[in-house]
C-alpha cells in the first residue's frame, strides 16, 4: 500500500471547501521525510513537524521513505491547523497501518504527543457537509458542541489519534454525536433594565432605536450611566432565531470561539484597538469585532477616541451589513449586521454640563472633540440622546425600572409591523429604507408635513438629515401601532439630533 486518500475541509471566510488529502509513499527514497504541496498557509506547512512528532509519540513507527503529501484543489488556499488530522491518518494508511477513503473526512489540530486538538470553523465545515456528505465525519472531542446542532451528519469526535487510529480500525467503537436542536435562550437573565431607575428619556429612546434597527449616540458626563445603559440593550432585542444563532455561530467558530451563540452578542471593544481586531482580517484573516457583534450590539464607549481610521472603515459595514477583507490573493467575507451603539463625553474632559464639577475645556477643543465624529458616521446614527448625570436622590428616589421583558414585549411588536411592512421588500426594518422607499411608507398628514418644512427651511437640514427624521418618526409611530405619521411623532424624532455647536 503506498497510495491514501480521505476527505478534509477548509474553510474561507465563514463558509467551508471539502478537500482531498492525497499521500503517496515512496519508500525508495533515501529521504526520510514528510513533504506537502497544494497551496497552504504558514500553519499547513508547519504542520509536517507536528504531524511526525504526533505520529510518532502515539506509538507507530514510520518506515524510512519519502511521504508526498497533496492537498486538492490545488487552487484553492488552505487555511490553519485542520489538516493535521486527516494528513497523519492518510500517512499511516500509506503504510498500510489503517485502511481509509474518501469516505472518511476528518479534520483536527494535532499536538506533537499526539492529541487531537480543538479548531476554528467546525460549525461551517459541518453545516456545509451536512447538504451533501453522506460518509463519516471526524472532529476534535473539544469541538462536539458544534456538531450537536447540525442535522443530518454521522460525526464522531476524538479525543487522540491513537483513539482514532484504533476506532477506525474497528478495535474500539465511539459513539455517534446525536442533533440536539438548536433553541434560544432568554435573553441575558442577570441584568435587567429594570436595573436603571430614571433616564425615562434615554431608555425610550433606547426603545426606540431598538424596535427599528437604528444605530444610537448617548452623549453623558463620566458615570452618568452610559455602559450601565448600553449592557442592557440587548435584553430588549427579540430572542434569536434559529437562523441568527446560527449564523452568528458560524462566525464565533471561525474566529475560534467553540459552542453555540443562544445570546445575542454585546461586544464592547477597547477605543485603542486596531482595525483589524475591530473589522476583520489579517494575514489568517478572522472575523472582527463587527463580526462577532453579528445579530447583536457593538458598544464603542468614547466614540471620538477610537482611530480615524477604524471609524472610517465601519461606514461600509454598518451599510452594507457585512464586511470584505482583501488580500493580495484571496478574498474573504463576514456577515456584519450589528447595531451600533455608540458612547460619548460631551467634551473633552468630561465635566460640560456636570453642575459640581467645572469643564476646563475651551469652545474650540470642544468643537473639535465633536468632529471627530464624521459626517458619515454620524449619517449612519438615527438616534442622539444626553444622558444626565442623575444626583445621589434621584438616583435613590425612585422605584425600579420597567423589566426588559415589557419593553421587549414593545419592540416585538414594533417589529412585526415593520416585518408585514416589508415583506415584498429585501429589507426588514425601518432604518434600511432607501430614500425612495420613504416616499412610499412614510405619509405625514398635513400638520406635520408643515411644520417638517418650516423646521428644513429654519435649520437647513440636509437631505440625509431629513430622511433619518422621517425613519424615525417611522418607528416612533410603529411603536404606537399608528400607520398615520402624526405630529408628535414627528416633534419626538426631531429630539433625537446632534448637536454639533
Ligand atoms: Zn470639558
Amino acid at each position: 500500500m503506498n497510495y491514501s486518500k480521505l476527505s478534509s475541509a477548509t474553510i474561507q471566510g465563514i463558509e467551508a471547501m471539502k478537500i482531498d488529502v492525497e499521500v503517496d509513499f515512496d519508500n525508495r527514497s533515501v529521504f526520510n521525510d514528510i513533504d506537502v504541496v497544494g497551496l497552504g498557509d504558514t500553519a499547513v506547512k508547519e504542520s509536517r513537524k507536528r504531524v511526525k512528532s504526533a505520529i510518532l509519540n502515539s506509538g507507530f513507527s514510520l518506515p524510512h521513505g519519502k511521504f508526498v503529501v497533496n492537498l486538492a484543489p490545488g487552487d484553492v488556499r488552505k487555511e490553519g491547523s485542520m489538516l493535521d488530522l486527516p494528513i497523519a491518518l492518510c500517512i499511516l494508511a500509506s503504510t498500510g497501518i489503517v485502511k481509509v477513503n474518501e469516505d472518511t473526512l476528518a479534520v483536527g489540530e494535532l499536538s506533537l504527543s499526539g492529541e487531537v486538538k480543538r479548531v476554528s470553523g467546525i460549525l461551517p465545515v459541518l453545516l456545509s457537509l451536512s447538504e451533501h456528505f453522506n460518509g463519516m465525519v471526524i472532529i476534535p472531542k473539544d469541538n462536539e458542541e458544534e456538531a450537536k446542532c447540525v442535522k443530518g451528519l454521522h460525526v464522531y469526535a476524538v479525543r487522540t489519534l491513537r483513539e482514532c487510529v484504533e476506532f477506525l480500525r474497528g478495535d474500539i467503537s465511539l459513539k455517534n454525536i446525536e442533533y440536539s436542536g438548536i433553541r434560544a435562550i432568554d435573553p441575558i437573565q442577570n441584568i435587567d433594565f429594570s436595573d436603571v431607575r430614571n433616564h425615562e428619556m434615554v431608555k425610550r429612546a433606547v426603545e426606540i432605536a431598538v424596535a427599528g434597527f437604528h444605530n444610537i449616540l448617548m452623549i453623558g458626563n463620566p458615570g452618568s450611566g452610559k455602559t450601565m445603559i448600553a449592557k442592557r440593550i440587548p435584553t430588549i432585542f427579540p430572542p434569536m432565531t434559529e437562523e441568527e444563532i446560527i449564523e452568528t455561530s458560524k462566525v464565533y467558530s471561525a474566529a475560534g470561539y467553540p459552542g453555540i451563540i443562544r445570546n445575542r452578542p454585546f461586544r464592547s471593544p477597547h477605543h485603542t484597538a486596531s482595525t483589524v481586531s475591530i473589522i476583520g482580517g489579517g494575514t489568517s484573516p478572522k472575523p472582527g469585532e463587527i463580526s462577532l457583534a453579528h445579530n447583536g450590539v457593538l458598544f464603542l464607549d468614547e466614540l471620538p477616541e477610537f482611530k480615524r481610521d477604524v471609524l472610517e472603515a465601519l461606514r461600509q459595514p454598518l451599510e452594507e451589513h457585512r464586511v470584505t477583507v482583501s488580500r493580495a490573493k484571496f478574498t474573504v467575507t463576514y456577515p456584519a449586521r450589528f447595531m451600533l451603539v455608540g458612547a460619548m463625553n460631551p467634551c473633552p474632559c468630561g465635566n460640560l454640563g456636570d453642575e459640581k464639577q467645572p469643564c476646563v475645556c475651551s469652545p474650540r477643543d470642544i468643537l473639535r472633540y465633536k468632529k471627530k465624529i464624521s459626517g458619515p458616521l454620524l449619517d449612519r446614527i438615527d438616534v442622539v440622546v444626553n444622558v444626565p448625570k442623575l444626583s445621589f436622590e434621584e438616583m435613590m428616589k425612585k422605584a425600579e425600572g420597567e423589566k426588559s421583558s415589557r419593553i421587549r414585549g414593545r419592540v416585538i411588536k414594533a417589529r412585526n409591523i415593520q416585518r408585514k411592512r416589508f415583506k415584498e421588500t429585501d429589507i426588514s426594518f425601518n432604518s434600511q429604507m432607501t430614500h425612495k422607499m420613504l416616499r412610499k411608507y412614510v405619509q405625514l398628514d398635513a400638520e406635520s408635513e408643515e411644520f417638517l418644512k418650516r423646521y428644513v427651511d429654519r435649520y437647513g437640514l440636509s437631505g440625509r438629515r431629513i430622511d433619518k427624521i422621517l425613519k424615525l418618526s417611522r418607528t416612533i409611530a410603529d411603536l404606537e401601532n399608528s400607520e398615520k405619521i402624526e405630529l408628535k411623532h414627528l416633534a419626538e424624532a426631531l429630539q433625537y439630533r446632534f448637536r454639533e455647536d
